[in-house]
């Protein structure tokens, strides 16, 4: 462990990211028997340390990689339940100071079309996501001295006041660069829900290579230590992330889990979620092919960071392909954005082909809200909006999920049902009707008989036919 240079870090930060030894575990020789043990680990819901992931990472044989396949859809289905929450982003502005390499907002690239949203245009971008029917969104922010802490938290104020007709944004979620402790106050205090904020990479010189050390983004350790400072300013929820393609996906994993670990020791809270994107084309930009993740190998990374940190929600995005998208859901996603579109403007502007000069990097899957939410509930799976931990003070709620014996059953299950018959009542096409309509009563076959059932039905019934919202338990 390395102290790390004061600036305005957080107390006792310090870089935990050991290049030599993540990649010395990594060397190390598959033992089918530790691989068994280790998944029996995670089945019985505890978190696995990164020395436990590297023997996961390291298994290569077919069939051991089929278990732990089978081990991340059984963790899946026993902590999770057949739920998936959905949301969508909002660009605000892509001026951005930096000079990444894999992104279209870097500064040095002069064809990107720079431009931040109006408070006129984030309200009719709003207006438009909530006719599709969306209830949470994350704002995407470049890098900027104009999209200081003050006009985050201004931005998260104009969306919750915007309501289409039924609509509304009931949590407001943040990717933006780091911020100091001040900052973080700032835009708590305006309601946010999760503050993400990517490493991309967690090898110190493969950082070093795509962040130019002119840049605010080219301090490695002031990043890695962003998270923390939000913990200490109050925000409990936050988001980690890896741009897998960067450097060995590995790697990445055991960032991610050594980062998620400090998180929870130092905290005493983990990271709400972890995002793995990985990297896509991107106007104006060379990618170095040498480490890109095949779609065997993603398959593999979902499943091993499922099986590594049960409690901890992952986010699957549209970068990808919806086939892909499909396919991979069952290896433990919580959560994916629908009907999205990142050109800054581009819920009420965008045609249906996408526009590289304005969007950071090309999206895999731009099918309509309405469409996914069709095949997820054809899949089994209950799509849901549900904001209700978070609106009722319930905070930690991921760990309340779990921690909290048949939490699950009791509000879980209940808010999803609840927000999908709210999507299906006021948005949903026939055909999706119908499909919900099929899940909403399979899922009352599963429940016992008794008040809550009750409750449910008549929280269902006024949905239906009348004009009352966001009922919830
Ligand atoms: N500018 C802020 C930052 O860099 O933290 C906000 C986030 S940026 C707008 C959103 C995320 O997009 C980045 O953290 C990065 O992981 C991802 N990203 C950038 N370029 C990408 C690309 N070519 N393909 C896929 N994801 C990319
Ligand atoms: Fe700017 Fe973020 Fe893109 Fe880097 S990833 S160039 S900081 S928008």
């Amino acid at each position: 462990m390395r102290a790390m240079a004061q600036m305005t870090l957080s107390e006792h930060a310090t870089d935990f990211i050991d290049d030599d030894r993540l990649n010395g575990l990594l060397r190390s020789r598959p033992d089918e028997a530790r691989v068994r043990a280790i998944i029996e680990k995670s089945l019985a819901k505890q978190a696995l340390n990164v020395e436990e992931t590297a023997v996961l990472l390291n298994a290569e044989e077919p069939d051991l990689v089929e278990e732990i396949f089978e081990a991340a859809r059984r963790l899946k289905r026993n902590v999770y339940g057949n739920r998936i929450v959905l949301f969508a982003p909002l660009y605000i502005g892509n001026e951005c100071v930096n000079d990444c390499l894999y992104c279209a907002f870097k500064r040095s690239n002069p064809d990107a079309v720079r431009r931040t949203l109006a408070e006129q245009e984030l309200r009719r971008q709003v207006e438009a996501l909530e006719n599709q029917g969306h209830k949470r969104l994350i704002l995407v922010f470049g890098e900027h001295p104009r999209y200081d802490a003050t006009f985050i938290a201004d931005c998260v104020r104009t969306v919750y006041d915007v309501h289409a007709g039924h609509g509304q944004i009931r949590r407001v979620n943040i990717n933006a660069a780091p911020l100091d402790h001040v900052g973080y106050k700032t835009v708590k205090e305006a309601g946010i829900g999760t503050y993400q904020v990517f490493q991309e990479t967690y090898h110190h010189a493969t950082y070093a290579r795509v962040h130019p050390s002119n840049t605010r983004k080219g301090n490695y350790g002031y990043r890695l230590d962003a998270l923390s400072r939000a913990m200490e300013a109050g925000i409990d929820d936050v988001g980690i992330g890896a741009l897998f393609g960067l450097y060995d996906w590995r790697f990445e994993v055991l960032g991610l889990v050594a980062h998620a670990t400090y998180l929870q020791k130092r905290h005493g809270v983990g990271p709400h979620t972890i995002s793995f994107p990985r990297l896509q084309p991107a106007a104006g930009v060379q990618l170095d092919q040498r480490f890109f993740v095949n779609d065997h190998d993603f398959k593999r990374l979902i499943a091993v960071l499922r099986l590594a940190v049960p409690y901890t929600g992952l986010i699957l995005t549209a970068r990808e392909k919806p086939a892909l998208r499909r396919a991979v859901m069952e290896f433990g996603v919580s959560q994916i954005d629908a009907g999205s579109r990142i050109e800054i403007g581009g819920y009420t502007e965008a045609g249906d082909a996408q526009c590289m000069e304005r969007e950071q990097f090309q999206l895999g899957d731009i099918r309509s809200l309405d469409e996914v939410m069709r095949e997820l509930l054809v899949d089994g799976y209950i799509p849901s909006f549900c904001t209700a931990c978070y609106r009722l003070g319930r905070t930690g709620e991921h760990f309340m999920e779990f921690a909290i014996p048949g939490f699950i059953k009791r509000y879980c299950t209940p808010n999803a049902l609840s927000t999908l018959m709210e999507y299906l009542t006021d948005y949903a096409s026939p055909q999706t009707k119908a499909a919900g309509r099929r899940l909403i009563e399979a899922e009352l076959d599963k429940m016992d008989n008794g008040t809550q059932k009750e409750r449910l039905r008549d929280v269902l019934r006024k949905i239906e036919s009348t004009d009352q919202r966001d009922l919830y338990f």
